[in-house]
């Protein structure tokens, strides 16, 4: 069940970057697994967030902001992008189940972002990643620093950019101030999440 103080953006974005302190000081409480938890989230379930995240194996929402069952809704895929799919995903956690947050969480060396940026010939439906990717590539061609981490952080720009900017649904949610969208970074070295937005 939600928390009684989970009430905006704000406060869940507060309550998932909490966590991840825990999670990357090495201190994780690892809440509400336990057997109660689980049965009462049988018929129903009221997440606080929703995270957009790669498919990474080294990615885990919960894991890295130290979030328990039924807390965070959450919808991966390579690269963190977006598709029909994801956003009708996003849309459902926004609409139906009134998560105050979406975060689109990106994060270092990521293989998708880097095959792109590397201009690696992809097989079969892995191509499919690189649309959606590519445009973040070319914005950060020029910047200082690592290209692939450079062009990661776009990707989650961008793709909070277009859920911001998404009709019918999610657009007015966030221009009424129901609905927060932020971008982030996770590091997988050191284990914390950098917020873009
Ligand atoms: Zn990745």
């Amino acid at each position: 069940m939600k928390s009684p103080e989970i009430i905006t953006g704000r406060q869940a974005l507060e309550r998932l970057l909490r966590g991840n302190q825990r999670f990357a000081r090495g201190v994780s409480r690892h809440p509400r697994h336990d057997p109660d938890r689980r049965k009462s989230l049988d018929r129903s379930q009221e997440p606080f967030a929703a995270i957009l995240a790669c498919a990474d194996s080294r990615v885990p929402p919960e894991v890295i902001f130290d979030q328990g069952l039924g807390d965070i809704f959450a919808a991966r895929v390579a690269g963190n992008i977006l598709n029909d799919q994801v956003l009708g995903s996003l849309e459902y956690a926004a609409c139906h189940l009134d998560v105050p947050l979406i975060m689109v969480l990106a994060h270092t060396n990521c293989g998708a972002v880097k095959a792109v940026a590397d201009g690696t010939e992809l097989q079969g439906h892995i191509a499919s990643l690189a649309p959606a990717i590519r445009p973040a590539v070319e914005r950060a061609r020029g910047m200082e620093g690592d290209l692939t981490d450079n062009a990661a952080r776009e990707v989650a720009r961008m793709t909070a950019g277009q859920l911001a900017a998404s009709e019918p649904l999610l657009a007015p949610l966030a221009r009424e101030g129901r609905l927060t969208i932020t971008a982030a970074f996770y590091h997988l070295d050191s284990g914390r999440v950098e917020l873009l937005s």
